[in-house]
């Protein structure tokens, strides 16, 4: 056998490309997460895991590596402090993380206390969403930007911000929210800054994009800009406007499109700045996309350029613009979220055992006065060669399907149907083996390959950990976390615990086409095998739903403690208990008890279960009501 080497590693599953730097495989084969990227020794993932059985945290369970978060927030604001400085860019960069991608309060404090040396600031979309960011960005130089619809309670909350010396900055979404705002500010005597959702009349494409172009839902038109600006100007709030802001939809995997957003958004915002609107920031909204695939291409789930070049192009190009327009140039505002947070947190989970269709374990011998079927297949069988086994593979299967319909007529019985069945699955895995991909007809071996391929059945809810892959088809990259130096062997996709066909991931990333099938390796007998799903820090740690009653995952933040490999794990996060999942869903646990407490003393009072027994139940059933949601394995 050919030697596995990393890079063949490598090649399976992509990590040095999705990962960033922030992945490699270590000389014991495990996975390793380096939050200092190149060159810095990496934490060994599976001691992680280790460590967290010691300390009796159950799987599946979210890893978050803190480290890698703040890493994210220092390279946004220092690839924009470059691109100033390379362009000679006269104005400053105010960030802002819209806490919505992932509002988990140790999210946005380690967040907050990474941008603190840079006044990086918040943004939030919803009332509930303004009540944590008032509370929690009180760096008076930061931002605080208010988007989303608004009704007077949350208008009156901006002002509040305002009156605690802060810069609350309300985007105006729709006409009406203006004259309520100011309407409320005339009231309370507050002065707002107000800034304007423009809608650009570019979209790009991707799976998000319908935050942009002509419909999008927010933002206003021509029109009700030029309208607006009125109304501050009549009312006397004119100098109040400090804000162009638009918002393309996120993962932008074109560059181009950024580019062409940039020189229409800056356009309008120098036609105000020539209508006499003080304008001092341009805020480009989010869109910052992942490379989830690897492919660095214009791909769904990939982006087509980096960082850098996106600072790089919003800086110039906001620069070029207002120098051919003559007017200053503005502070830059960025409300990227998906890059910030996607790196920082993978879904652990074990793998509890293979859903295999193609059995080939059964004894299939002549027996008397069998079914002429079963001969047929036995007899097909042994006549395979390499010359002909696309022709075995069209009998074999035809002789499958007569099988299928004779059973249904009651001609042959289980016994026989299971011996054709096995002789097929024996035989076609010997084609797979033997055949030269190459001569096979595509549809005929792909049709076989799939029947061939296994599912791993994994302890995690795609619902609650893998949202967007179901819902909206999103890639996300799956590896294993230990035997890197070893050959995967098994080609199977994965299935979880939910009982729901759709409860499985079965598009895989890779370079060329994504495909169906991930290689894994064999599972050994008392030997845990764990696969991490990664980059899941951004939208699907907090859309996940209770399908099944599957909860949230017990959740552990990981540190690095020095730069040799050592780590710490500094909070442990549970999950969600049986008993918190029933209580969201309008149950109480003390009811549920009490009701299956009645039935067991009904029971006992009939004579049918002796009391001891009886408590003993009970107190089952009450444990039980304390577990952790996922199997126990
Ligand atoms: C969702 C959203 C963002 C975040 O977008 P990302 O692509 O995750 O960076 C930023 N701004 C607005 C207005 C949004 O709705």
């Amino acid at each position: 056998m050919k030697e596995w080497t990393k890079e063949k590693a490598k090649r399976a599953y992509l990590f040095d490309r999705w990962g960033n730097g922030y992945f490699d495989v270590n000389d014991k084969g495990h996975l390793s997460v380096h939050p200092l990227k190149a060159g810095s020794v990496g934490i060994d993932l599976d001691e992680v895991i280790s460590e967290m059985k010691d300390q009796g945290i159950a799987f599946p369970a979210v890893i978050r590596f803190q480290d890698i978060l703040r890493s994210r927030v220092v390279e946004i604001n220092e690839v924009f402090k470059e691109a100033i400085e390379e362009n000679n860019y006269p104005a400053k960069f105010f960030g802002v993380y819209p806490i919505k991608v992932n509002q988990m309060r140790e999210v946005v404090e380690e967040i907050l206390e990474a941008g603190r040396d840079y006044n990086y600031g918040l943004e939030a979309g919803s009332k509930a969403e303004l009540v944590s960011v008032l509370a929690y960005n009180r760096n008076p130089e930061a931002l605080t930007i208010l988007n989303g619809y608004k009704d007077n309670e949350y208008l009156k909350l901006a002002l509040l911000g305002r009156r605690l010396n802060r810069k609350v900055i309300v985007v105006i979404e729709k006409m009406t929210e203006l004259e309520r705002l100011l309407d409320l500010s005339e009231e309370l005597g507050v002065r707002p800054l107000v800034g304007l959702r423009t809608k650009l009349s570019i979209k790009c494409a991707g799976k998000w994009a319908d935050s942009g172009g002509e419909r999008a839902k927010f933002g206003l038109t021509t029109t009700e800009l030029i309208k607006s600006v009125r109304i501050l100007e009549e009312r006397g709030f004119l100098d109040c406007a400090q804000l162009l802001h638009f918002h393309l939809g996120s993962q932008i995997t074109d560059i181009r499109n950024v580019k062409d957003a940039i020189s229409e958004g800056t356009r309008i915002y120098a036609k105000l700045r020539q209508m006499g609107v003080p304008l001092e920031y341009m805020d480009v909204g989010g869109g910052l996309g992942i490379d989830y695939d690897g492919t660095h291409s214009t791909n769904q789930s990939s982006i087509n350029y980096g960082n850098t070049e996106y600072a790089s192009d919003v800086v110039s190009g906001i620069k070029q613009v207002c120098e051919l327009e003559d007017v200053p140039c503005p502070n830059i505002v960025t409300e990227s979220g998906r890059s910030i947070t996607a790196h920082h947190s993978c879904v652990i989970t074990k793998v509890i055992g293979t859903i295999k269709t193609a059995q080939t374990d059964f004894e299939t011998k002549k027996s008397e006065g069998e079914h002429i079927l079963v001969t047929n297949m036995r007899d097909v069988t042994k006549e395979l060669k390499k010359e002909n086994f696309n022709e075995i593979y069209n009998d074999a299967k035809k002789i499958k399907d007569d099988c299928i319909s004779a059973f249904k007529l009651g001609v042959i019985n289980l016994e026989e149907k299971a011996k054709i069945e096995t002789l097929y699955w024996q035989v076609t895995a010997r084609i797979d083996q033997m055949v030269d991909k190459l001569e096979f007809p595509s549809d005929d071996l792909s049709e076989l390959q799939d029947s061939l391929t296994s599912q791993y059945l994994c302890n995690f809810s795609v619902f609650q950990s893998a949202a967007d892959s179901w819902a909206i088809g999103q890639l996300l990259p799956i590896m294993p976390i230990t035997r890197l130096n070893e050959k995967p062997n098994v080609w199977c996709s994965i299935a979880d615990i939910t009982c729901d066909s759709d409860g499985k991931i079965d598009r895989f990333i890779d370079l060329e086409e994504e495909t169906k099938n991930l290689p894994l390796h064999e599972l050994k007998d008392g030997e845990d095998y764990f696969v991490g799903l990664f980059l899941t820090g951004a939208y699907q740690d907090v859309m996940g739903d209770m399908h099944n009653l599957f909860g949230r995952l017990n959740e552990v933040h990981v540190y690095k403690d020095g730069d040799n490999g050592e780590f710490y794990i500094e909070e442990v996060i549970p999950g969600n208990k049986i008993k918190d999942v029933l209580s969201t869903m309008q149950y109480s646990p003390e009811f549920l008890s009490y009701r299956l407490k009645r039935s067991v003393d009904k029971e006992i009072a009939e004579g049918n279960i002796r009391p001891r027994e009886g408590v003993a139940w009970v107190d089952f059933y009450d444990n039980c009501l304390e577990d952790y949601t996922y199997l126990k394995t």
